[in-house]
């Protein structure tokens, strides 16, 4: 089948041929130039969703007819897929919002519209993590959380990782109140580096630079950080953006391991 469905990459983990990773596009061409949008989260009806992540799944060549999502909660448990029997019905019941795994094969995904999707992926041990970093998992540092996982569980060096930031609110368009910046007052020593006083009262908040912060403050590299570099709110035509539709679909971010030769 034609390949009409076009998920959009990071070209520096392109170069890893051992590594998937994917972020859904808001909609696709159904056939004759018929725009379909692309449902695939909790919220959608649930049979148009499951076979809009079939159709993603085929779009990727993923043989597996599994998607292994999280409940997400906006906390900062981390999920560790470690079972290779234990089925995605199962584990998309689970309360977290970062996904690891050094299974092959198993691709692991969060959704998200304007939160931040994160993936990571340690070359040398072969491991791979998804997180959904919106405000609230920002706020808990839970990139850096993440990190820690891939370190205590895998033995990973942090100067190995990389990192990459899918489609999210820039600061051109997240705009909040002050209640929403004080808890980062408590977090982050240098909050001031992404947030700027606006001329309303309010406050532009970077998302990304402060998870950038908390990959940084984790050990990461700054040459290991790369960027979509696509904003939700002003690229509305090509991802989903809850800040600027309210109830809207997901874009689902995706990575998954492929087998290392010789490994079975
Ligand atoms: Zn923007």
């Amino acid at each position: 089948m034609e390949n009409f469905l076009k998920t959009h990459s990071i070209d520096k983990f392109l170069d890893f041929p051992h590594l998937l990773h994917a972020f859904s596009p808001r909609g696709f061409d159904r056939g004759n130039g018929v725009y379909q949008e692309l449902l695939l989260g909790r919220t959608a009806d649930s049979k148009v969703s499951q076979q809009h992540r079939q159709l993603l799944l085929e779009s990727l060549n993923i043989e597996s007819k599994d998607l292994f999502l999280v409940h997400q909660v906006h906390g900062d448990r981390v999920y560790i897929l470690d079972n290779p029997e234990r089925s995605s019905g199962e584990v998309e019941q689970i309360e977290a919002d970062a996904l690891v795994t050094d299974l092959m094969g198993k691709p692991i995904a969060v959704l998200t519209a304007d939160c931040v999707p994160v993936i990571l992926y340690d070359p040398e041990k072969h491991v791979a993590g998804v997180i959904h970093a919106g405000r609230k998992g920002t706020q808990m540092n839970i990139v850096s959380k993440v990190i820690s996982v891939f370190v205590k569980t895998y033995g990973s060096c942090p100067e190995s990782l990389r990192l990459a930031f899918g489609p999210a609110i820039g600061r051109c368009c997240y705009e909040v109140d002050d209640s929403c910046i004080e808890p980062f007052r408590h977090t982050y020593p240098d909050w001031r580096s992404f947030v700027t006083p606006n001329a309303e009262g309010g406050f532009m908040l970077d998302l990304l630079k402060a998870n950038e912060s908390d990959a940084l403050n984790g050990g990461l590299l700054q040459e290991n950080i790369h960027y979509s570099g696509e904003c939700t709110s002003c690229h509305n035509d090509r991802w989903f953006s809850y800040r600027r539709e309210g109830t809207t679909g997901r874009i689902l971010s995706l990575v998954m391991l492929r087998r290392l030769p010789g490994k079975v």
